[in-house]
């Protein structure tokens, strides 16, 4: 029987910022607390951290708002799309999961993905891509993420995927005055797991809100197929290189801050969300 398809709704107006979600994925995944995460510091004392290869879910304050960053398990993964060795899969139930067994280093993934979300582990001799899982072990077993689970205001919840959409038109249904009349993720990119309810503008979130309705690898496949000559050469291994382009300038920036700050042990923001 076909699995139901999984979700997390993030509802920012309920949000606290207390990070729980942040701990219990550092427990979830054995990660280090370094950079602050969970460590009862003030908020106040810390800069804004970034996702890292040792940090899969940050909460970042925005416009007053606090704003949990990590991969949106898209619908249709550009990173899947342009990895030319299949090292990442979207399972039926929603995770999109990594096979660090089969991934060769190119980092095409990072410089595809709309969200700028995987990230690599310059300090290691065999470095793999990191990312949130989804949680997919428990997610196979019918259980909650840790992240929702931990989260003590119901600001992240989770569910079928097509439940909880129903359930976040209903909270803007109910409260107008209190919502941006849009669950972010229902669309974007082709649709996501991830859905986010906000009463700011996502914009002022810095959240993209410039992405195609339709699928990204949809339009990568549209772009090459304008260009016979680079769809006959290409084929499967140039499938990302419409993205690839685009991103190609702005990860470089954001990879060079990135290995400073693995060198210096020290981590710095990582580029736009
Ligand atoms: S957000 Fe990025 S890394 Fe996550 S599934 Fe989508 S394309 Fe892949
Ligand atoms: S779903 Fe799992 S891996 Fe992803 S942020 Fe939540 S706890 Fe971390
Ligand atoms: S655990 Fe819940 S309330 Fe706390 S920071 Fe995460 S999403 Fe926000």
């Amino acid at each position: 029987m076909a699995q139901t398809k999984k979700a997390l709704l993030v509802d920012i107006t309920r949000c606290i910022g207390c990070r729980a979600c942040e701990t219990a994925c550092k427990e979830k995944n054995g990660l280090p607390m370094d950079d602050g995460a969970a460590s009862g510091e003030p908020r106040s004392n810390r800069g804004e951290r970034e996702l890292s290869a040792t940090t899969y879910n940050v909460v970042q304050e925005r416009s007053g708002r606090f704003v949990r960053n990590f991969c949106r398990h898209c619908n249709e993964p550009t990173c899947a799309s342009v990895c030319p060795v299949g090292a990442f899969t979207k399972l039926e139930a929603g995770p999109v999961v990594y096979d660090e067994d089969k991934c060769m280093g190119c980092r095409y993934c990072m410089m595809a993905c709309p969200f700028h979300i995987p990230r690599y582990e310059w300090n290691r001799v065999t470095p793999r891509v990191r990312k949130c899982t989804f949680c997919a072990d428990r997610v196979e077993q019918g259980k909650p993420t840790a992240c929702s689970e931990a989260c003590p205001v119901g600001a992240t919840t989770f569910g079928d995927r097509d439940v909880l959409i129903a359930e976040a038109q209903a909270r803007i249904r109910e409260n107008p005055n209190g919502y941006v009349n849009h669950v972010y993720g229902v669309e974007e990119a082709g649709g996501t797991s991830m859905l986010f309810l906000s009463d700011v503008p996502f914009e002022q979130l810095g959240m993209r809100v410039d992405l195609p309705r339709e699928p990204l690898p949809l339009l990568t496949f549209r772009v090459l197929s304008k260009i016979p000559d680079i769809v006959v050469l290409g084929g499967v291994m140039l499938g990302g290189i419409w993205w690839i382009t685009h991103r190609r300038e702005e990860v470089a920036k954001a990879e060079g801050a990135e290995r400073q700050a693995a060198s210096a042990g020290v981590r710095k923001p990582g580029g736009p969300a």
